[in-house]
Protein backbone atom coordinates (compact mmCIF):
# COMPACT_ATOMS: atom_id res chain seq x y z
CA UNK A 1 0.00 0.00 0.00
CA UNK A 2 0.56 3.43 -0.61
CA UNK A 3 2.59 5.65 2.34
CA UNK A 4 0.07 7.52 3.98
CA UNK A 5 0.02 11.29 1.67
CA UNK A 6 -1.72 14.52 2.42
CA UNK A 7 -1.70 17.41 0.01
CA UNK A 8 -1.50 20.97 1.37
CA UNK A 9 -2.29 23.59 -1.36
CA UNK A 10 -0.43 26.80 -0.21
CA UNK A 11 1.59 26.91 3.11
CA UNK A 12 -0.68 29.12 4.66
CA UNK A 13 -3.04 26.63 4.85
CA UNK A 14 -4.31 24.86 8.16
CA UNK A 15 -5.99 22.39 6.39
CA UNK A 16 -4.86 19.57 3.86
CA UNK A 17 -7.19 16.95 1.24
CA UNK A 18 -5.82 12.76 2.11
CA UNK A 19 -4.76 11.89 -1.43
CA UNK A 20 -4.59 7.52 -0.77
CA UNK A 21 -7.29 5.69 -2.86
CA UNK A 22 -9.91 4.71 -0.51
CA UNK A 23 -9.15 7.19 1.86
CA UNK A 24 -6.71 6.43 5.72
CA UNK A 25 -8.47 4.97 8.75
CA UNK A 26 -8.06 6.73 12.11
CA UNK A 27 -4.57 6.33 13.95
CA UNK A 28 -2.76 6.56 10.83
CA UNK A 29 0.60 8.60 11.10
CA UNK A 30 2.20 10.73 8.44
CA UNK A 31 5.80 11.43 8.39
CA UNK A 32 5.13 14.85 9.56
CA UNK A 33 4.17 13.47 12.65
CA UNK A 34 0.14 14.43 12.44
CA UNK A 35 -1.65 11.28 13.09
CA UNK A 36 -5.54 10.91 11.78
CA UNK A 37 -8.36 11.08 14.58
CA UNK A 38 -11.29 10.35 12.47
CA UNK A 39 -11.04 7.80 8.87
CA UNK A 40 -10.86 10.45 6.37
CA UNK A 41 -12.52 9.60 3.15
CA UNK A 42 -9.83 10.05 -0.44
CA UNK A 43 -9.77 13.80 -1.14
CA UNK A 44 -11.26 14.88 2.10
CA UNK A 45 -9.54 17.48 4.70
CA UNK A 46 -7.69 16.79 7.39
CA UNK A 47 -7.04 19.59 10.08
CA UNK A 48 -3.23 19.97 10.28
CA UNK A 49 -3.33 22.31 13.25
CA UNK A 50 -6.08 22.43 16.40
CA UNK A 51 -8.74 25.13 14.94
CA UNK A 52 -11.19 26.89 17.75
CA UNK A 53 -14.55 27.57 16.85
CA UNK A 54 -14.97 30.22 14.86
CA UNK A 55 -11.24 30.33 13.20
CA UNK A 56 -11.04 30.34 9.75
CA UNK A 57 -10.20 27.48 7.68
CA UNK A 58 -7.80 28.30 4.93
CA UNK A 59 -7.52 26.11 1.66
CA UNK A 60 -5.65 27.55 -1.18
CA UNK A 61 -4.65 30.28 0.69
CA UNK A 62 -8.70 31.33 0.93
CA UNK A 63 -11.21 31.57 3.97
CA UNK A 64 -13.03 28.26 2.58
CA UNK A 65 -15.37 28.52 6.00
CA UNK A 66 -15.28 29.22 9.91
CA UNK A 67 -14.86 26.00 12.27
CA UNK A 68 -18.63 25.36 13.26
CA UNK A 69 -16.53 23.96 16.76
CA UNK A 70 -13.31 23.43 17.99
CA UNK A 71 -11.93 20.66 15.60
CA UNK A 72 -8.44 19.17 16.77
CA UNK A 73 -5.62 18.49 14.72
CA UNK A 74 -5.86 15.03 12.84
CA UNK A 75 -9.60 15.59 12.54
CA UNK A 76 -12.08 14.87 9.03
CA UNK A 77 -12.60 18.31 8.09
CA UNK A 78 -16.65 17.83 6.31
CA UNK A 79 -19.01 20.56 5.43
CA UNK A 80 -21.37 20.42 8.89
CA UNK A 81 -18.12 21.68 10.44
CA UNK A 82 -17.89 24.30 7.94
CA UNK A 83 -19.74 27.48 8.36
CA UNK A 84 -19.83 29.12 4.77
CA UNK A 85 -18.36 32.95 4.27
CA UNK A 86 -21.05 35.71 2.61
CA UNK A 87 -20.12 36.10 -0.91
CA UNK A 88 -17.43 39.09 -1.36
CA UNK A 89 -19.00 42.29 -2.20
CA UNK A 90 -18.94 43.65 -5.66
CA UNK A 91 -18.00 47.00 -5.16
CA UNK A 92 -14.25 48.01 -4.06
CA UNK A 93 -12.38 45.10 -6.34
CA UNK A 94 -9.48 45.65 -6.87
CA UNK A 95 -9.02 46.20 -11.01
CA UNK A 96 -6.28 45.03 -13.20
CA UNK A 97 -3.69 45.58 -10.75
CA UNK A 98 -1.55 42.54 -10.79
CA UNK A 99 1.25 43.01 -13.44
CA UNK A 100 1.98 40.11 -15.61
CA UNK A 101 4.49 37.95 -15.37
CA UNK A 102 6.64 38.55 -18.85
CA UNK A 103 6.57 35.89 -20.59
CA UNK A 104 8.24 34.62 -23.89
CA UNK A 105 5.74 33.79 -27.12
CA UNK A 106 5.75 30.23 -27.56
CA UNK A 107 6.14 29.42 -31.49
CA UNK A 108 6.75 26.67 -33.79
CA UNK A 109 3.28 24.77 -33.11
CA UNK A 110 0.98 23.93 -35.35
CA UNK A 111 -2.34 21.73 -36.55
CA UNK A 112 -4.13 20.95 -39.88
CA UNK A 113 -7.26 22.58 -39.62
CA UNK A 114 -9.95 23.83 -42.28
CA UNK A 115 -9.42 27.17 -42.82
CA UNK A 116 -13.17 29.48 -43.03
CA UNK A 117 -13.38 32.79 -45.27
CA UNK A 118 -14.73 34.42 -42.44
CA UNK A 119 -10.49 33.77 -40.65
CA UNK A 120 -11.70 30.96 -38.38
CA UNK A 121 -10.33 27.46 -38.47
CA UNK A 122 -12.36 24.07 -37.79
CA UNK A 123 -11.19 21.20 -36.51
CA UNK A 124 -13.66 19.06 -38.15
CA UNK A 125 -15.56 19.49 -41.00
CA UNK A 126 -19.28 19.22 -40.36
CA UNK A 127 -22.46 19.56 -41.73
CA UNK A 128 -24.90 20.89 -39.47
CA UNK A 129 -28.34 21.37 -39.94
CA UNK A 130 -30.06 24.33 -37.75
CA UNK A 131 -33.63 24.24 -36.39
CA UNK A 132 -35.35 27.02 -35.61
CA UNK A 133 -38.47 25.23 -33.22
CA UNK A 134 -38.46 21.92 -31.14
CA UNK A 135 -41.15 21.40 -32.85
CA UNK A 136 -39.16 19.93 -36.11
CA UNK A 137 -36.56 18.26 -33.89
CA UNK A 138 -37.99 14.60 -34.91
CA UNK A 139 -38.44 14.97 -38.72
CA UNK A 140 -34.47 16.20 -38.72
CA UNK A 141 -33.20 13.26 -36.39
CA UNK A 142 -34.86 10.87 -39.43
CA UNK A 143 -33.85 12.97 -42.19
CA UNK A 144 -30.06 12.90 -40.54
CA UNK A 145 -30.09 9.30 -40.31
CA UNK A 146 -30.86 8.94 -43.85
CA UNK A 147 -28.17 11.48 -44.69
CA UNK A 148 -25.73 9.58 -42.50
CA UNK A 149 -26.73 6.31 -44.21
CA UNK A 150 -27.21 7.81 -47.43
CA UNK A 151 -25.34 10.09 -49.10
CA UNK A 152 -22.41 10.79 -46.73
CA UNK A 153 -20.56 7.81 -47.68
CA UNK A 154 -20.28 9.56 -51.06
CA UNK A 155 -18.51 12.65 -49.55
CA UNK A 156 -15.46 11.33 -47.74
CA UNK A 157 -14.16 14.52 -46.67
CA UNK A 158 -16.72 15.91 -44.49
CA UNK A 159 -16.64 14.02 -41.00
CA UNK A 160 -20.16 13.90 -39.75
CA UNK A 161 -23.91 15.06 -40.35
CA UNK A 162 -25.26 17.14 -37.14
CA UNK A 163 -28.98 18.58 -36.16
CA UNK A 164 -28.96 21.45 -34.40
CA UNK A 165 -31.97 20.58 -31.85
CA UNK A 166 -32.79 22.29 -29.39
CA UNK A 167 -35.76 23.23 -26.53
CA UNK A 168 -36.47 26.78 -27.94
CA UNK A 169 -38.01 28.73 -30.69
CA UNK A 170 -42.36 28.87 -29.65
CA UNK A 171 -43.87 29.15 -26.39
CA UNK A 172 -41.87 31.95 -25.56
CA UNK A 173 -41.73 35.20 -24.99
CA UNK A 174 -39.19 36.10 -27.96
CA UNK A 175 -39.66 40.12 -27.04
CA UNK A 176 -38.07 39.42 -23.97
CA UNK A 177 -34.99 41.49 -23.28
CA UNK A 178 -33.12 38.81 -22.71
CA UNK A 179 -34.67 36.41 -24.97
CA UNK A 180 -31.67 37.87 -27.01
CA UNK A 181 -29.61 35.35 -25.11
CA UNK A 182 -31.00 31.76 -26.62
CA UNK A 183 -31.40 33.72 -29.85
CA UNK A 184 -27.98 35.03 -30.60
CA UNK A 185 -26.61 32.05 -28.68
CA UNK A 186 -28.32 29.62 -31.41
CA UNK A 187 -26.89 32.27 -34.44
CA UNK A 188 -23.79 31.90 -33.47
CA UNK A 189 -24.06 28.06 -33.22
CA UNK A 190 -24.75 27.91 -36.34
CA UNK A 191 -21.56 29.94 -37.36
CA UNK A 192 -19.02 28.04 -35.69
CA UNK A 193 -15.83 27.32 -36.96
CA UNK A 194 -16.80 23.56 -37.63
CA UNK A 195 -19.25 23.85 -39.69
CA UNK A 196 -17.21 25.95 -42.59
CA UNK A 197 -19.62 28.83 -43.00
CA UNK A 198 -22.24 26.55 -44.40
CA UNK A 199 -26.20 27.51 -43.43
CA UNK A 200 -28.99 25.23 -43.42
CA UNK A 201 -32.23 25.76 -41.87
CA UNK A 202 -35.10 23.46 -41.28
CA UNK A 203 -38.04 25.70 -40.26
CA UNK A 204 -41.13 24.12 -39.22
CA UNK A 205 -43.46 27.33 -40.83
CA UNK A 206 -45.65 29.28 -37.79
CA UNK A 207 -42.97 29.37 -35.07
CA UNK A 208 -42.07 32.83 -33.26
CA UNK A 209 -38.30 32.11 -34.14
CA UNK A 210 -38.68 32.45 -37.94
CA UNK A 211 -35.73 31.85 -39.57
CA UNK A 212 -34.80 35.50 -40.59
CA UNK A 213 -35.10 36.47 -37.23
CA UNK A 214 -32.63 33.45 -35.69
CA UNK A 215 -30.60 34.64 -39.07
CA UNK A 216 -30.90 38.07 -40.27
CA UNK A 217 -29.21 38.89 -43.56
CA UNK A 218 -26.05 40.99 -41.72
CA UNK A 219 -25.28 38.07 -39.60
CA UNK A 220 -24.44 36.03 -42.82
CA UNK A 221 -22.11 38.31 -44.62
CA UNK A 222 -19.49 35.48 -44.80
CA UNK A 223 -22.19 33.41 -46.29
CA UNK A 224 -24.06 35.44 -48.82
CA UNK A 225 -20.63 36.25 -50.55
CA UNK A 226 -20.28 33.22 -52.15
CA UNK A 227 -23.85 32.72 -53.43
CA UNK A 228 -24.44 33.81 -57.12
CA UNK A 229 -26.61 37.45 -57.46
CA UNK A 230 -27.30 40.39 -55.47
CA UNK A 231 -30.33 38.59 -53.80
CA UNK A 232 -28.54 36.33 -50.72
CA UNK A 233 -31.15 34.11 -49.21
CA UNK A 234 -30.73 32.09 -46.36
CA UNK A 235 -31.39 28.66 -47.10
CA UNK A 236 -34.35 27.10 -45.38
CA UNK A 237 -36.66 24.16 -45.64
CA UNK A 238 -39.86 24.67 -44.36
CA UNK A 239 -42.19 21.86 -43.04
CA UNK A 240 -45.27 23.62 -43.90
CA UNK A 241 -44.57 24.70 -47.27
CA UNK A 242 -47.54 23.59 -49.74
CA UNK A 243 -45.23 21.87 -52.26
CA UNK A 244 -44.50 19.02 -49.11
CA UNK A 245 -46.73 16.44 -49.82
CA UNK A 246 -46.39 13.37 -47.41
CA UNK A 247 -44.10 12.98 -44.47
CA UNK A 248 -41.18 12.03 -46.87
CA UNK A 249 -41.37 14.74 -49.53
CA UNK A 250 -39.74 16.87 -46.96
CA UNK A 251 -37.04 14.37 -45.89
CA UNK A 252 -36.69 14.24 -49.58
CA UNK A 253 -36.24 18.48 -49.55
CA UNK A 254 -33.71 18.18 -45.85
CA UNK A 255 -31.79 15.51 -47.82
CA UNK A 256 -31.70 17.31 -51.64
CA UNK A 257 -30.46 20.65 -49.82
CA UNK A 258 -27.93 18.69 -47.53
CA UNK A 259 -26.35 17.77 -50.51
CA UNK A 260 -25.83 20.87 -52.28
CA UNK A 261 -24.08 21.54 -48.84
CA UNK A 262 -22.03 18.30 -48.42
CA UNK A 263 -20.62 18.66 -52.09
CA UNK A 264 -19.38 22.08 -50.64
CA UNK A 265 -17.69 20.70 -47.12
CA UNK A 266 -16.22 17.95 -49.20
CA UNK A 267 -13.93 20.46 -51.20
CA UNK A 268 -12.33 21.14 -47.84
CA UNK A 269 -8.90 19.93 -47.05
CA UNK A 270 -7.09 20.22 -44.01
CA UNK A 271 -4.08 22.77 -44.37
CA UNK A 272 -1.21 23.70 -41.95
CA UNK A 273 -2.18 26.60 -39.48
CA UNK A 274 -0.73 28.36 -36.21
CA UNK A 275 -1.53 26.74 -32.94
CA UNK A 276 -3.07 30.59 -32.51
CA UNK A 277 -5.81 28.99 -34.42
CA UNK A 278 -7.28 27.00 -31.57
CA UNK A 279 -10.26 28.40 -29.55
CA UNK A 280 -10.39 26.63 -26.61
CA UNK A 281 -13.17 25.77 -24.23
CA UNK A 282 -12.26 24.68 -20.74
CA UNK A 283 -14.66 23.60 -18.11
CA UNK A 284 -15.00 20.98 -15.30
CA UNK A 285 -18.28 18.70 -14.14
CA UNK A 286 -18.39 16.08 -11.53
CA UNK A 287 -15.86 17.88 -9.72
CA UNK A 288 -13.94 16.21 -6.55
CA UNK A 289 -11.25 18.02 -4.07
CA UNK A 290 -8.69 15.97 -6.59
CA UNK A 291 -10.20 18.64 -9.33
CA UNK A 292 -8.33 21.64 -8.10
CA UNK A 293 -5.26 19.66 -7.23
CA UNK A 294 -4.65 17.83 -10.31
CA UNK A 295 -6.50 18.32 -13.34
CA UNK A 296 -7.37 22.12 -13.08
CA UNK A 297 -3.85 23.23 -12.24
CA UNK A 298 -3.04 21.37 -15.43
CA UNK A 299 -5.33 22.59 -17.70
CA UNK A 300 -4.31 26.22 -16.35
CA UNK A 301 -0.68 25.22 -17.33
CA UNK A 302 -1.86 24.43 -20.46
CA UNK A 303 -3.98 27.78 -20.75
CA UNK A 304 -1.31 29.47 -20.31
CA UNK A 305 1.24 27.80 -23.52
CA UNK A 306 -2.03 28.37 -25.56
CA UNK A 307 -2.38 31.82 -24.53
CA UNK A 308 1.86 32.57 -25.46
CA UNK A 309 1.05 30.66 -28.73
CA UNK A 310 -1.20 32.84 -29.46
CA UNK A 311 -4.51 30.98 -29.53
CA UNK A 312 -8.03 31.67 -27.60
CA UNK A 313 -8.71 29.99 -24.43
CA UNK A 314 -12.08 30.75 -22.67
CA UNK A 315 -13.04 29.84 -19.31
CA UNK A 316 -16.42 30.17 -17.80
CA UNK A 317 -19.19 29.01 -15.09
CA UNK A 318 -20.06 32.07 -13.35
CA UNK A 319 -21.36 30.44 -9.89
CA UNK A 320 -17.93 28.52 -9.84
CA UNK A 321 -15.55 31.63 -10.10
CA UNK A 322 -18.07 34.40 -8.06
CA UNK A 323 -15.75 33.53 -4.97
CA UNK A 324 -12.57 34.30 -6.54
CA UNK A 325 -13.91 37.60 -8.22
CA UNK A 326 -11.12 39.68 -6.74
CA UNK A 327 -8.39 37.36 -8.02
CA UNK A 328 -10.10 37.61 -11.72
CA UNK A 329 -10.71 41.67 -11.55
CA UNK A 330 -6.98 41.87 -10.44
CA UNK A 331 -5.85 40.03 -13.10
CA UNK A 332 -7.99 42.10 -15.80
CA UNK A 333 -5.85 43.19 -18.37
CA UNK A 334 -7.20 46.68 -18.00
CA UNK A 335 -9.95 48.17 -15.85
CA UNK A 336 -12.84 47.79 -18.50
CA UNK A 337 -12.39 43.98 -18.77
CA UNK A 338 -12.73 43.92 -14.94
CA UNK A 339 -15.58 46.03 -14.94
CA UNK A 340 -17.33 44.03 -17.58
CA UNK A 341 -16.65 41.04 -15.24
CA UNK A 342 -17.78 42.70 -12.51
CA UNK A 343 -21.36 43.72 -14.51
CA UNK A 344 -21.44 39.39 -15.39
CA UNK A 345 -21.16 38.97 -11.93
CA UNK A 346 -24.34 41.53 -10.98
CA UNK A 347 -26.23 40.38 -13.50
CA UNK A 348 -25.90 36.73 -12.43
CA UNK A 349 -26.42 37.24 -8.83
CA UNK A 350 -29.76 39.20 -9.65
CA UNK A 351 -30.27 35.79 -11.74
CA UNK A 352 -30.07 33.89 -8.81
CA UNK A 353 -32.22 36.22 -6.37
CA UNK A 354 -34.88 36.04 -8.19
CA UNK A 355 -34.76 32.80 -7.86
CA UNK A 356 -34.38 33.04 -4.09
CA UNK A 357 -31.21 30.68 -4.41
CA UNK A 358 -27.31 32.17 -4.21
CA UNK A 359 -23.99 30.86 -5.37
CA UNK A 360 -24.66 28.33 -2.97
CA UNK A 361 -27.06 26.09 -4.61
CA UNK A 362 -24.00 25.03 -7.39
CA UNK A 363 -22.33 21.80 -5.25
CA UNK A 364 -23.63 18.70 -5.99
CA UNK A 365 -24.05 15.80 -3.01
CA UNK A 366 -21.23 14.23 -5.37
CA UNK A 367 -19.11 17.51 -5.40
CA UNK A 368 -19.35 16.91 -1.20
CA UNK A 369 -19.01 13.28 -1.45
CA UNK A 370 -15.82 14.18 -3.41
CA UNK A 371 -14.55 16.28 -0.47
CA UNK A 372 -15.79 19.45 -1.68
CA UNK A 373 -17.18 21.09 1.11
CA UNK A 374 -18.78 24.05 -0.30
CA UNK A 375 -19.06 26.42 -3.42
CA UNK A 376 -15.88 28.80 -1.55
CA UNK A 377 -13.99 25.75 -1.90
CA UNK A 378 -14.63 24.02 -5.70
CA UNK A 379 -14.63 27.89 -6.66
CA UNK A 380 -10.93 27.80 -5.89
CA UNK A 381 -10.25 24.76 -7.54
CA UNK A 382 -12.37 26.10 -10.52
CA UNK A 383 -10.62 29.18 -11.21
CA UNK A 384 -7.05 27.63 -11.55
CA UNK A 385 -8.27 26.05 -15.19
CA UNK A 386 -7.92 29.76 -15.99
CA UNK A 387 -4.12 29.74 -15.05
CA UNK A 388 -2.10 33.01 -14.44
CA UNK A 389 -2.13 34.81 -18.11
CA UNK A 390 -3.85 38.39 -17.95
CA UNK A 391 -7.65 38.31 -18.66
CA UNK A 392 -8.14 40.18 -21.73
CA UNK A 393 -11.81 39.74 -22.97
CA UNK A 394 -15.31 39.20 -21.43
CA UNK A 395 -18.03 37.44 -23.53
CA UNK A 396 -21.63 37.65 -22.17
CA UNK A 397 -24.09 34.53 -22.39
CA UNK A 398 -24.21 33.42 -26.07
CA UNK A 399 -22.38 36.20 -27.45
CA UNK A 400 -19.30 35.56 -30.24
CA UNK A 401 -15.59 36.18 -29.93
CA UNK A 402 -15.28 37.51 -33.87
CA UNK A 403 -17.88 39.74 -32.77
CA UNK A 404 -16.12 41.40 -30.24
CA UNK A 405 -12.95 41.33 -32.54
CA UNK A 406 -11.47 38.49 -30.00
CA UNK A 407 -8.98 36.57 -31.85
CA UNK A 408 -6.15 35.54 -29.09
CA UNK A 409 -6.24 35.53 -25.22
CA UNK A 410 -7.59 34.33 -22.08
CA UNK A 411 -11.27 35.39 -22.46
CA UNK A 412 -13.88 35.28 -19.88
CA UNK A 413 -17.19 33.69 -21.38
CA UNK A 414 -20.33 34.11 -18.77
CA UNK A 415 -21.90 31.10 -18.50
CA UNK A 416 -23.92 29.15 -16.14
CA UNK A 417 -21.54 26.26 -14.87
CA UNK A 418 -24.13 23.75 -15.95
CA UNK A 419 -22.10 21.37 -18.25
CA UNK A 420 -24.54 21.34 -20.77
CA UNK A 421 -25.37 24.92 -21.19
CA UNK A 422 -21.60 25.90 -20.78
CA UNK A 423 -20.48 23.54 -23.19
CA UNK A 424 -23.44 25.13 -25.53
CA UNK A 425 -22.63 28.73 -25.17
CA UNK A 426 -18.88 28.20 -25.27
CA UNK A 427 -20.09 26.59 -29.00
CA UNK A 428 -21.74 30.22 -29.71
CA UNK A 429 -18.53 31.61 -28.76
CA UNK A 430 -16.95 29.91 -31.46
CA UNK A 431 -14.70 27.10 -29.52
CA UNK A 432 -13.09 24.34 -31.91
CA UNK A 433 -12.11 22.06 -28.89
CA UNK A 434 -13.17 21.59 -25.68
CA UNK A 435 -11.60 20.36 -22.31
CA UNK A 436 -13.16 18.98 -19.56
CA UNK A 437 -11.98 17.74 -16.48
CA UNK A 438 -13.77 15.60 -14.09
CA UNK A 439 -13.29 13.38 -10.66
CA UNK A 440 -16.75 12.21 -10.23
CA UNK A 441 -16.62 11.02 -14.01
CA UNK A 442 -18.98 11.99 -16.46
CA UNK A 443 -19.44 10.89 -19.78
CA UNK A 444 -19.90 13.92 -21.43
CA UNK A 445 -19.25 14.71 -25.18
CA UNK A 446 -20.70 17.05 -28.19
CA UNK A 447 -21.82 16.28 -31.26
CA UNK A 448 -19.91 19.86 -32.64
CA UNK A 449 -16.81 20.03 -31.24
CA UNK A 450 -14.32 17.10 -30.16
CA UNK A 451 -14.07 17.17 -26.05
CA UNK A 452 -10.73 15.79 -24.69
CA UNK A 453 -11.51 14.83 -20.65
CA UNK A 454 -9.23 14.96 -18.15
CA UNK A 455 -9.99 12.59 -15.10
CA UNK A 456 -8.38 14.17 -11.72
CA UNK A 457 -7.35 10.78 -9.70
CA UNK A 458 -5.67 7.35 -11.34
CA UNK A 459 -8.74 5.48 -9.84
CA UNK A 460 -11.35 7.18 -12.00
CA UNK A 461 -8.61 6.85 -15.05
CA UNK A 462 -8.47 3.28 -14.70
CA UNK A 463 -12.14 2.24 -14.14
CA UNK A 464 -13.25 4.83 -17.15
CA UNK A 465 -10.13 3.78 -19.47
CA UNK A 466 -11.97 4.09 -22.08
CA UNK A 467 -13.84 7.21 -21.44
CA UNK A 468 -11.11 9.97 -19.98
CA UNK A 469 -8.46 11.03 -22.48
CA UNK A 470 -6.03 12.10 -20.22
CA UNK A 471 -5.14 11.18 -16.23
CA UNK A 472 -3.67 13.99 -14.02
CA UNK A 473 -4.04 11.57 -11.17
CA UNK A 474 -0.92 10.83 -11.60
CA UNK A 475 -0.18 14.23 -10.32
CA UNK A 476 -1.18 13.04 -7.16
CA UNK A 477 0.45 9.73 -7.32
CA UNK A 478 3.53 11.55 -7.48
CA UNK A 479 3.93 9.97 -11.45
CA UNK A 480 4.30 13.11 -13.19
CA UNK A 481 4.05 16.89 -12.48
CA UNK A 482 1.94 19.61 -13.38
CA UNK A 483 3.88 20.88 -15.85
CA UNK A 484 4.07 17.58 -17.10
CA UNK A 485 0.35 17.06 -17.75
CA UNK A 486 0.17 20.76 -19.10
CA UNK A 487 2.34 19.77 -21.99
CA UNK A 488 0.66 16.48 -22.71
CA UNK A 489 -2.24 17.91 -22.97
CA UNK A 490 -0.72 20.77 -25.34
CA UNK A 491 0.15 17.94 -27.62
CA UNK A 492 -2.81 16.23 -27.20
CA UNK A 493 -4.76 19.45 -28.49
CA UNK A 494 -3.00 19.28 -31.61
CA UNK A 495 -3.26 15.99 -32.55
CA UNK A 496 -7.33 16.12 -31.89
CA UNK A 497 -7.68 19.62 -33.67
CA UNK A 498 -5.63 17.63 -36.63
CA UNK A 499 -7.82 15.04 -36.36
CA UNK A 500 -4.92 12.52 -35.82
CA UNK A 501 -6.55 11.33 -32.99
CA UNK A 502 -10.29 10.88 -31.70
CA UNK A 503 -11.48 11.55 -28.48
CA UNK A 504 -12.98 9.00 -26.42
CA UNK A 505 -16.36 10.27 -26.69
CA UNK A 506 -15.78 10.73 -30.39
CA UNK A 507 -14.44 7.15 -30.47
CA UNK A 508 -18.61 6.15 -28.59
CA UNK A 509 -20.23 9.21 -30.35
CA UNK A 510 -21.28 9.80 -26.88
CA UNK A 511 -23.06 13.60 -27.58
CA UNK A 512 -25.36 15.58 -25.04
CA UNK A 513 -27.81 17.96 -26.23
CA UNK A 514 -28.01 21.17 -26.74
CA UNK A 515 -28.98 23.21 -24.24
CA UNK A 516 -30.22 27.20 -24.73
CA UNK A 517 -29.77 29.38 -21.93
CA UNK A 518 -33.26 31.10 -21.62
CA UNK A 519 -33.48 33.42 -18.72
CA UNK A 520 -36.54 34.74 -20.68
CA UNK A 521 -40.22 33.78 -19.88
CA UNK A 522 -41.87 31.18 -21.46
CA UNK A 523 -45.46 31.88 -22.49
CA1 LIG B 1 -19.50 22.70 -15.53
Amino acid sequence: MADPLYITMHPADNVAIVANDGGLPAGTRFTSGLTLKDKVPQGHKVALVDLGAGDAVRRYNVVIGRAARAIPAGSWVHERLLDMPDARSLDGLPMATVKPPATEPLAGYSFEGFRNADGSVGSRNILAITTTVQCVAGVVEFAVKRIKDELLPKYPNVDDVVGLEHSYGCGVAIDAPDAIIPIRTLRNITLNPNFGNEVMVVSLGCEKLQPERLLPPGSLAIVDQRKAGDEAELDVVCLQDDAHVGFMSMIDSIMATAEQHLKRLNARRRETVPASALVVGVQCGGSDAFSGVTANPAVGFCTDLLVRAGATVMFSETTEVRDGIDQLTSRAATPAVAQAMIQEMAWYDAYLKKGQVDRSANTTPGNKKGGLSNIVEKAMGSIVKSGSSPITGVLSPGEKLRDRGITSGLVYAATPASDFICGTLQLAAGINLHVFTTGRGTPYGLAEVPVIKVATRSDLARRWHDLMDVNAGRIADGQATIEDVGWELFHLMLDVASGRKKTWAEHWKLHNALVLFNPAPVT
